[in-house]
């Protein structure tokens, strides 16, 4: 506590992985040696930096720039950027932490990393996003390449940032070294359903999960939190399985739409224009209700989908769900459910998919992404998404035989640890203590 202080996000996202870990190291001793346990907890490398940028009114800023490459023993880092003005090192350092045993997972040559920025691209226009972005890589680029450390989207990341970063690495470098970066654009060396892969990939997960039960999401009604990329391809595969998503929202409040969001609508006023949720509402009149009170996690559901940020559904909310019967919650976001909130579900015998597997399909869908760049070809939608669906269910089966394994069946949370630690753990020793 003390080496990392005020790190308290990075704190809650070890003690969650160090809890489950009782259960191997008591069967397998050997992970104790060599100090293993602590070298996994230690980020390899972290580069805090300075990012100048010139508005639109040709005043100065200053923000600060993180990547933490946290692990690469199972391959080159990987991992998104987050541009929100909460950003600091404590939150890039857990989500590389979690990035690393969700790398793992997926089964596929990558390790984990994470960077951002407290830049807030909130109504900045986009001369000004351009800016930082080529301002943000002019001190990136000399840490990244395809075999060191590749990058995507988060939080405040979308295509559009990516286009920029992309252009201002390969300006720099004199390289079209297509494998730097992931969440590309189509037209230069994306992949297929790459947008999609998160939320597609979070829904798969918790279909399966759903099916250990013999449930479906088949007329369920069901509560996604965010409105941004996750969130909004969650809501795409969840209809598209027979399922109703009443509520979403953005840090501004939430709508309710008991005849189902309109998902046409929600991405002309999130993806095109850019706008607050209340517009949604707005927009849609009838039926539609805004609110910038209470908590979203307050209407009822069966199914909730958390997929905005960190510690955004607590143990209130958790307690508020139970009550109006939610039967699975699928984490898209990461770490988006309180320690305690995850206390609640487990107790309630509520089916809980942990975000670092079930959110696992856009990073999973990256590194195909880096397969088509290395060997210069582009898959059709139907064959990614494919791929996709197969990984999602497969780390499934990995994370609920695991949970099995040691003697808690239907604990996703310890199947997930556990699992994703023995991959990283076994390369890490195979390699030598470095
Ligand atoms: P976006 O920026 O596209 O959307 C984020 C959404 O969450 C927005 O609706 C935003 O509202 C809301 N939000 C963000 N911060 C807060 C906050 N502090 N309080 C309330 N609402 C907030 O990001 P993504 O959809 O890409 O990411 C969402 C989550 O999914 C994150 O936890 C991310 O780490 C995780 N994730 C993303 C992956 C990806 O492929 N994109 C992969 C795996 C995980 P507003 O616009 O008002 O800020």
């Amino acid at each position: 506590l003390r080496r990392n202080a005020g790190e308290l996000e990075f704190h809650q996202a070890v003690t969650e992985v160090l809890e489950s870990l009782g259960r191997v190291v008591a069967k397998y001793p050997s992970y104790l040696e060599n100090a293993l346990i602590e070298r996994i907890c230690e980020p390899e490398r972290q580069i805090i930096f300075r990012v100048p940028w010139v508005d639109d009114q040709g005043q100065v800023h200053i923000n600060r720039g993180f990547r933490v490459q946290f692990n690469s023993a199972l391959g080159p880092y990987k991992g998104g950027l987050r541009f929100h003005p909460s950003v600091n090192v404590g939150i890039i350092k857990f989500l590389g932490f979690e990035q690393t045993f969700k790398n793992a997972l997926t089964g596929l040559p990558i390790g984990g990393g994470k960077g951002g920025s407290d830049f807030d691209p909130r109504g900045r226009s986009d001369g000004e996003i351009m800016r930082f972005c080529q301002s943000y890589m002019t001190e990136l680029h000399r840490h990244l390449g395809e075999y060191t450390d590749v990058p995507a989207g988060d939080i405040g990341v979308g295509g559009r940032e990516i286009g920029y970063l992309f252009g201002q690495y390969k300006r720099l470098t004199n390289r079209y070294e297509a494998g730097v970066l992931s969440g590309k654009g189509l037209v230069y060396g994306g992949s297929r359903a790459r947008t999609e892969a998160t939320g597609y990939g979070a829904v798969y997960f918790v279909e399966r999960m759903l099916a250990t039960k013999q449930l479906t999401f088949d007329n369920r009604r069901v509560v996604v939190s965010g409105s941004g990329n996750v969130a909004i391809y969650t809501a795409e595969k969840i209809t598209e399985f027979g399922g109703k998503v009443v509520a979403c929202s953005d840090s501004s409040g939430y709508v309710v739409d008991e005849g189902g969001i309109d998902l046409a609508l929600l991405k002309e006023v999130k993806e095109s224009r850019r706008e607050r949720i209340s517009e949604y509402a707005r927009l849609k009149g009838d039926g539609a209700r805004f609110s910038d009170t209470g908590s979203i996690w307050d209407v009822p559901c069966e199914i909730a989908m958390p997929s905005a940020t960190q510690n955004e559904l607590t143990g209130r909310d958790a307690k508020a769900l139970i009550q109006n019967g939610v039967i699975a919650v699928g984490e898209g976001a990461n770490m988006p459910s309180t320690p305690e909130a995850v206390r609640f579900f487990r107790e309630a015998g509520v089916l809980f998919a942990p975000g670092k597997a079930a959110n696992a399909g856009g990073v999973a869908t990256s590194a195909l992404e880096m397969q088509q760049n290395a060997s210069r070809d582009s898959w059709t939608f139907e064959q990614t998404e494919q791929r996709l669906a197969d990984i999602m269910r497969r780390i499934h089966d990995t994370c609920a035989s695991t949970a099995d394994e040691f003697g808690t069946p239907g604990d996703y949370v310890l199947g997930a640890n556990i699992a994703g630690f023995v991959r990283v753990a076994e390369a890490m020793r195979a390699l030598g203590v470095i």
